[in-house]
């Protein structure tokens, strides 16, 4: 396969710019096998603040990287530990149930479809109740067999090539994905588009690069990768749903819930950033997993009709047949 990095001359967050150089970062070899080089550049967007991989992986590598049957087979954490994907993904347990506990009281009754883009193994989608159709869009084939294991509707395929379900689309889930697609101002547009007035939106793990350990840490941050391609700030992906008519029901830093958060952990971690930020020693050891390192949203797209109260019900029919969907 041709190997290259692509320049994107644009924020791939907020399609604006000018995107101003940060940093370079060093890749295991591990996730850069099937690249030419494994020092990458950050960039950060002028206008949103979004950290970005730029020059970045071609969407043909980043392919080439997602499907591969050992990526989960092989994985390594940062510190070049081997992980069991599965074991990992079962470890995010009590961290998808608070997810899921927040969304199903607010999910449209009538039921609807829940796209689960980049599933898994349909961990997450799978704490969602029945009545709606779950499916789990997953283009990893190994991954998409575990999520039909557990009886959840499955395209393997990557989500740029699916068309517009059948509506109502209730609920999008970007669990841990997001930050993986090449485009994801694209693939966002698209399928909120798509989404019913009054349907929801988490995104989770998307790395903060505004977090204390980003902050100290600087190019050696645990969670630089050249596929997680984007690294939007807070505030930048609550203008990007509200762009979208969503507004934000939760914002989440999960830590106490992940793999990774313990007592134990915390006080390591403290050990480490104190010294890290004392003694300037920003290359001795990768940071540590610390609060505020990933963040996650749940947004409800709003029901746009609820304030045309100056309209007559024959108008109000009208409108309602507007279509949803802008592509
Ligand atoms: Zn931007």
């Amino acid at each position: 396969m041709e190997v290259q990095l692509i320049h994107s001359p644009a924020c791939r967050f907020c399609g604006k710019g000018p995107l101003h150089f940060q940093f370079t970062f060093s890749a295991p070899r591990e996730l850069t096998r099937n690249l030419d080089s494994d020092t990458f550049i950050i960039s950060a967007c002028g206008s949103c603040g979004t950290f970005q991989v730029n020059p970045h992986p071609s969407e043909a590598l980043a392919r080439d990287f997602f499907s591969r049957a050992d990526l989960y087979l092989e994985a390594k954490d940062p510190e070049g530990r081997g992980v069991d994907y599965l074991e990992r993904s079962e470890a995010r347990l009590e961290e998808y149930r608070e997810y899921a506990r927040a969304i199903t009281p607010f999910l449209p009754p009538k039921g609807g479809t829940i796209l689960d883009l980049g599933a898994g193994s349909g961990l997450m989608l799978s704490l969602l109740p029945d009545k709606y159709r779950r499916v789990a869009v997953e283009p990893n084939a190994f991954l998409a067999q575990k999520a039909k294991d557990r009886g959840l509707a499955v395209v393997n395929d990557w989500a740029e090539n699916l068309k517009q379900p059948d509506p109502p689309l209730a609920l999008l889930l970007f669990n841990q994905s997001l930050d993986h697609f090449i485009r994801p101002d694209l693939i966002l547009g698209r399928f909120l588009n798509w989404l019913e007035p009054g349907g929801l939106i988490l995104i989770s793990g998307l790395i903060n690069p505004l977090s204390l350990a980003a902050r100290i840490c600087g190019p050696n941050f645990r969670l630089w990768h050249p596929y997680h391609q984007i690294c939007p700030t807070r505030d930048a992906v609550i203008r990007k749903l509200a762009s979208y008519g969503c507004e934000i029901l939760s914002v989440y830093r999960p830590y106490f819930k992940t793999p990774f958060g313990s007592l134990p952990s915390l006080l390591k971690g403290a050990y480490v950033l104190s010294k890290a930020w004392l003694l300037k020693n920003r290359r001795a050891v990768p940071s540590p997993p610390w609060p505020g390192n990933v963040q996650s949203f749940l947004a409800r797209k709003k029901l746009l009709f609820s304030k045309v109260r100056a309209l007559d019900e024959s108008e109000l029919q009208s409108e309602k047949r507007l279509p949803t969907a802008a592509g």
